[in-house]
């Protein structure tokens, strides 16, 4: 059995810092000064209090939240978030906009007409959702309850590169795939929401981030675990939270001050991307089909130019200690999940295993 390391490219759950993931073993029988370990404690203990409130306190500082938010930590995954949005912001009779660009995306719609109605703002279907749509192209109805967009497709591997200008709708994102990965303007928007489980956390933990004016919007007729308001009065801690990814979410988010922030994030993200894209792009051989504008810098799908390769790849791959890089079943080919703690050297290897790989079979 090997107990090396071997570099993930999974689309989520995916790669956790090392160092993160060494704490957490090191403190695994027993937090310093707690004489149990983190599995074992209550959620409503001190020690735990602590960890939760560093956590929320890591959160405002590294995304720079301004006043009048809350920061929650809810279960049910992004998916449930799907549902959650509409059934707290969407008044009986209102319509809220979602701009269409990916599954996700088309999923949010889903649950959302299962509440009320539902405009698409914009869609990039017909182009295989290869591509980001332009403001300009976005139709927005300024009386909708909120427009609703998906910051970075997981599966085909596009982002948005501008917040949409939505005037004064608020504006709601599913952020989920590429939450922290740069800087982000909490100003701008009314409520973000994120599966933990690609960039800030083991899975179980969704965070949600809501401006207070949107808490007035809970009809109370809802289920007290669907009430945005319930959760926010009860800091989380109405039921019990996932304790165990709360604390690993707070270490990965110390992880990310001690590189130096958002900022520091972005800049090795875009260097990480860049590289990535253009052994892609220069190779002759490898083809990504999303817009070169709206390109994610988290998620990069890329084809061999025969399908029947993909097998030898893959194999190749996880023999020079690479895996998680078949593409999304629903596009096929490969994809790299490359996110915030996939190191560099990561990049560096898959780059240099595609050049050999497309040397001895191009
Ligand atoms: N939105 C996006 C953009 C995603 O990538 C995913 C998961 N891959 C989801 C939503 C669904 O998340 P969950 O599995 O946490 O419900």
């Amino acid at each position: 059995m090997t107990t090396k390391r071997i570099y993930n490219f999974s689309a989520g759950p995916a790669v956790l810092p090392l160092e993160v993931l060494e704490e957490a073993r090191e403190h695994l029988l027993s937090l310093p000064g707690v004489g149990m370990s983190i599995l074992e404690i209550s959620h409503r203990s001190k020690p735990f209090d602590e960890i939760i409130e560093a956590a929320e306190a890591d959160i405002r500082r590294l995304a720079g939240i301004p006043e009048g938010y809350h920061v929650l930590f809810l279960q049910g995954g992004a998916s449930l978030q799907f549902s959650m949005v509409p059934m707290n912001l969407l008044p009986q009779g209102g319509s809220a906009d979602y701009i269409v660009t990916g599954s996700w995306s088309q999923k949010a719609v889903k649950e959302a007409k299962r509440v009320g109605g539902v405009k698409v703002a914009g869609s990039t279907e017909a182009d295989n959702f290869n591509r980001i749509p332009t403001q300009d192209e976005l139709s927005l109805d300024p009386n909708a309850a909120y427009v609703h967009y998906t910051t970075n497709n997981t599966i085909f591997g596009t982002e948005f590169e501008y917040v949409p200008e939505v005037g004064a709708v608020p504006l709601v994102a599913d952020a989920s795939s590429d939450i922290f990965g740069g800087p982000i303007d909490v100003s701008k928007f009314a409520l973000i929401y994120a599966g933990a489980q690609k960039n800030l956390a083991p899975a179980g933990v969704t965070l949600v981030i809501i401006r207070d004016d949107m808490l007035k919007r809970t009809p109370s007729s809802l289920p007290t675990m669907l009430q945005y308001t319930i959760h926010a009065e009860n800091k989380s801690l109405y039921n019990t939270p996932p304790v165990f990814t709360i604390y690993v979410m707070g270490l990965v988010l110390k992880w990310l001050v001690k590189q130096g922030g958002l900022e520091a994030m972005a800049r090795l993200n875009a260097r990480k991307a860049d590289k990535l894209y253009a052994a892609i792009d220069n190779s002759g051989f490898y083809k990504n089909p999303v817009a070169k504008s709206c390109r994610s810098w988290m998620n990069v799908p890329f084809t061999l130019p025969d399908a029947a390769l993909d097998e030898a790849f893959l194999k190749g791959a996880k023999a020079a200690g690479m895996v998680a890089l078949k593409g999304h079943r629903s596009v096929g080919g490969m994809r790299a999940s490359i996110y915030n703690a996939m190191p560099e050297s990561g990049v560096d290897t898959l780059i240099a295993y595609m050049a050999d790989f497309a040397k001895r079979n191009g």
